[in-house]
């Protein structure tokens, strides 16, 4: 493609975003096919010729948007939200014509000293003290991994003085705790069967108390405690974890304690929402997702830790073809995390923040937090309904109950409820399981959604309800 082209499509393309962002409403949230149907429009193989650019571009409207899930949808209230804004795309569009591959200061010296820059920043809008230092990672998952090899690491330095005691080590993590920390303890070698469980109370929180009687009896039986991972916002039903009591437990016996904040943790951007915060500044790493509440298209992770010295240690590697005259002086984010490559993600975040500004990031997250006290105020009032977890943040847990039915009973009609409610298009929301009972969740985040469009999930949910019911 030459330039004169490259002017051309980038004008149309940027113009078919803007109008798809305006029009976004019109699509269904979730698109109406079938498994299969879609690759079937696709040719076995692939073209000998190259093909002009018209041709590809028309088959991204009429082969790809169909298929799309629109995440960006107002309508979006499923999972988490995974929100962007222009201005994160049009920053992405720069990061990727620029094309630099930043694994170290030498390879693009602004994206490893903006990096820097803007991960203090973010420590600063959520609170954090001074003694944490930022690092982008692509995902929570590698963030929690990365935590989980550097407690390993510290555990087994400390070993290395047990004279070839070679002890199992243990993590833990709540009952509610995100999938990605058994997944970590699996990547990562403790073996699965060291994750131990710690209960949770009714509000799906974990008990300090018996994340201490775990740790005491692994002591007893020969085990090493390596590792506790804290959740602030689990991913069921954005339970907060408390950290300060957890933490507390952690420094008595010297363990690691992480804190996964993926989708919560930017609500600590807001004074008011920021009490869930208390005790993370006792913690060794944190992790929050600026690419699922903060505008910041996925992907772009924020991952703090108290002694960067400890994760260096753990990752760092010194081929002679990678080593250079400023190593002494400078920041190499290759050693701060799993992957060597890294793509320029400071540059969006740049973007978001210098765009909205801290008070912007806090008035949408206030808003969404408003909505979601609205629709829970109004699943309250109406008595076929029921709230099945506290009320944090943006998330809405809540079931159809209309008395006289057992749990299988509820799961069956809550299934046949959900599938309604998502069947009209103009929302979509899942599910999830809390001690067993089969629950609606309502997680508000994208940026489109406004008061109205909560109204018309309510009307969708009520309407729902009543087809559904006797
Ligand atoms: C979304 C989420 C994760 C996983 O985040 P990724 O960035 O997709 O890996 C982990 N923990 C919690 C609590 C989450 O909400």
């Amino acid at each position: 493609m030459d330039t004169e082209s490259f002017r051309k499509y980038g004008h149309e393309f940027i113009d078919w975003l803007a109008d798809y962002f305006e029009n976004i409403e019109k699509y269904p949230v979730v698109p109406r096919v079938q498994p299969g149907e879609i690759i079937k429009q696709f040719p076995v193989s692939p073209p000998h010729s190259g093909e002009p650019m018209d041709d590809i571009f028309r088959d991204f409207q009429t082969q790809v948007v169909p298929g799309i899930t629109h995440w960006q949808h107002p309508g979006w209230m499923a999972y988490f939200p995974a929100n962007n804004s222009p201005e994160s795309v049009l920053a992405e569009l720069l990061t990727a014509g620029l094309g630099a591959q930043c694994m170290i200061w030498q390879t693009s010296p602004v994206a490893a000293e903006l990096e820097e820059r803007v991960m203090d920043w973010l420590r600063q809008m959520i609170g954090l003290p001074e003694t944490f230092t930022g690092v982008i990672q692509d995902t929570a998952s590698t963030a929690t991994l990365t935590a989980l090899l550097t407690a390993r690491e510290k555990a087994t330095g400390l070993q290395s003085n047990l004279k070839g005691i070679e002890k199992k080590l243990r993590v833990y993590a709540g009952t509610e705790a995100h999938s990605s920390i058994e997944k970590g303890v699996k990547i990562a070698g403790y073996g699965k069967e060291n994750l131990r469980m710690i209960p949770t109370d009714d509000a799906f929180a974990m008990i300090p108390e018996a994340l201490q009687q775990a740790i005491e009896e692994d002591l007893a039986a020969g085990y090493q405690p390596a590792c506790v991972v804290a959740a602030i916002g689990s991913t069921s039903s954005m339970a907060m974890d408390p950290v300060d009591a957890i933490a507390a437990v952690c420094k008595k016996y010297n363990v690691w304690l992480h804190v996964d904040a993926a989708f919560a943790g930017t609500a600590a951007v807001v004074p008011e929402l920021r009490d869930f915060m208390k005790g993370t500044e006792l913690a060794d790493s944190f992790v929050f997702n600026p690419h699922k509440w903060m505008l910041t298209n996925f992907d772009c992770t924020a991952y703090f830790v108290q002694d960067p010295g400890m994760l260096i240690q753990t990752f760092e590697i010194h081929p002679e073809y990678l080593k250079t005259a400023a190593d002494k002086q400078v920041k190499n984010y290759r050693d701060w995390g799993i992957p060597l490559g890294r793509r320029f993600r400071a540059l969006k975040l740049w973007f978001v923040i210098r765009s909205y500004g801290i008070e912007g990031i806090q008035a949408m997250v206030r808003e969404h937090v408003r909505l979601a006290a609205l629709f829970a105020d109004w699943i309250r009032e109406d008595k076929r309904f029921e709230i099945m977890a506290p009320v944090q943040l943006s998330l809405v847990c809540f079931r159809l109950n209309p008395g006289g039915m057992n749990e299988e009973q509820l799961t069956q009609l809550n299934q046949e409820f959900l599938q309604k409610i998502n069947s009209h298009g103009d929302v979509f929301m899942t599910h999830t399981s809390l001690r067993g009972k089969y629950t609606i969740r309502l997680a508000l985040g994208s940026r489109t959604t406004q008061e109205r469009h909560v109204k018309k999930a309510w009307e969708i949910v009520q309407q729902a309800a009543d087809e559904i019911l006797p």
